[in-house]
């Protein structure tokens, strides 16, 4: 039976692709030839910023100064969380070998990248969180060399907290620098700073076009689009949550989408009378986003059964999903495509986002079908090496000059045929 949409998104795509593409390929092409000064004239045009780009240890002291003493301690227990988690998650890299036939060794390992470029959004909001996300994850995966970059405010700088935080949780350096311009200066190795071997981090458009345009000669976390929300809710769950929930992810910005998918009609009524009301209930710049969110991108759908609502919400992968229903353990079973998942009331989508320890760069845009988001993992390098005896090699160049033979690689055939010779020169070998 199909879906019944109680509410559809008038809008899907929010693409101004084509413009972005050609405002941020300009801005790229101009640092890379004109270098730090280029950079600084575009941190002039739109951070309206002409202070210290890279920050001394006395202006993070007077940052860390300025941020009050129980944000310090909400900031340290975040990273405390994060950094648990991401210790755990390191674990689960396993260097290895094995003995793939008598005499041949095959292993894997994994290592670290060494420069890590962390972006840390500035504009609309501060992103505190982003900050202990992005840097806390890529030191604990053993990285060298850690930049953390976010926008300055127009004539003052980088958000004291955002510095504070980038700063405890074990950034190298921090770079006064936002949008398209730190980006560059992370890639191109400006202002002294090492070239970034992976960049990661949200941000807005014009971010994530310049990750996606350097991708190939930097590693990058993911292409990240607007951040998105799923709840999935049953009888059982409660509307003021459900309502608060929505628009507590519809506040990132005017295009970010949140859907809700229920098999209870009753509660779906109930969850669109409330959120204009929580919405309303907003300061005014949440409240405009969250109004244009809901208006142009949020969905009630109303499905037959959990299992109708499982296989909606893979449909979409969204980046944030929550499920308010019965039967947890059935959810997290049957579930497949997601960033993150939410099991249950007693957590949120902004506990995950602020404090409480899972990675909170999660892949948007349906890209949770094929990626899971932000982990050590992507700091790293899995790769393999080998060594055999010269039995071991026997078997292995045999086959492999047939092999090369047959796909017409003479040369590849050769570097078989020397080893065979030199190592078993009273043998023939066809
Ligand atoms: P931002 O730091 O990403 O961008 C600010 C920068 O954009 C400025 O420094 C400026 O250089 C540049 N810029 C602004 N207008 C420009 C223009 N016309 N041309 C060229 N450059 C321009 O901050 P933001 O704008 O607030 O965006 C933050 C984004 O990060 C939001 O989309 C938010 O949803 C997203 N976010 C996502 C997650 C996640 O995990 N998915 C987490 C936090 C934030």
């Amino acid at each position: 039976m199909p879906v019944e949409y109680l509410k559809k998104a008038p809008l899907h795509s929010s693409s101004d692709a084509g413009e972005t593409q050609k405002i941020v390929r300009d801005i790229l092409d101009d640092i890379e030839a004109g270098g730090d000064a280029k950079a600084l004239e575009y941190a002039a045009k739109f951070d309206r910023y002409e202070g210290d780009i890279l920050l001394t240890e006395d202006a993070i002291a007077a940052a860390a100064a300025l941020v009050p003493e129980k944000l310090k301690r909400d900031i340290e227990f975040a990273h405390a969380n994060v950094k648990k988690f991401a210790e755990a998650q390191l674990k689960t890299v396993a260097n290895f070998e094995v003995e793939v036939i008598p005499g041949l060794i095959a292993g894997q390992k994994a290592i670290p990248v060494n420069a890590a470029g962390c972006y840390i959004p500035g504009g609309r909001y501060s992103h505190i969180a982003s900050a202990i996300m992005t840097v806390t994850t890529a030191k604990v995966a053993g990285c060298q060399n850690i930049v953390a970059c976010s926008p300055p405010r127009p004539g003052v700088g980088i958000a004291p907290a955002i510095v504070y935080a980038a700063h405890i949780c074990g950034a190298d350096q921090i770079l006064a620098m936002g949008g398209v311009q730190g980006v560059a200066a992370m890639t191109f190795g400006l202002f002294g700073l090492p070239k970034a071997n992976i960049l990661v981090g949200p941000g807005n458009q014009f971010v994530a076009e310049a990750k996606r345009m350097l991708f190939g000669r930097v590693g990058i976390d993911m292409i990240a689009g607007p951040t998105d929300s799923l709840i999935l809710a049953d009888k059982t769950a409660d509307p003021e949550i459900v309502a608060a929930d929505l628009v507590g992810q519809a506040e990132h910005g005017y295009n970010s989408p949140v859907w809700l998918v229920t098999d209870d009609r009753a509660l779906a009524e109930k969850v669109m009378e409330l959120v204009p009301e929580h919405i309303n209930g907003l300061p005014e710049l949440n409240r405009d986003n969250a109004t244009a969110a809901w208006r142009d991108y949020g969905e009630v759908i109303l499905c037959a059964d959990r299992e109708e609502m499982a296989a909606t919400s893979d449909d979409y992968a969204p980046e944030h999903l929550t499920v308010q229903a019965e039967d947890l353990d059935w959810w997290l079973e049957r579930l497949s495509c997601y960033g993150s998942l939410f099991l249950g009331e007693e957590t949120t989508v902004a506990f995950g986002d602020k404090a409480s320890g899972t990675n909170h760069v999660l892949p948007t845009s349906g890209a949770a079908s094929y990626t899971g988001g932000l982990s050590v993992h992507k700091y790293m390098k899995i790769v393999t090496w080998q060594r055999a005896t010269r039995d071991g090699a026997k078997p292995v160049a045999e086959a492999t000059a047939r092999i090369s033979r047959l796909e017409g690689m003479e040369g590849h055939a050769r570097t078989a045929d020397i080893r065979l010779k030199k190592y078993f020169p009273d043998e023939t070998f066809e």
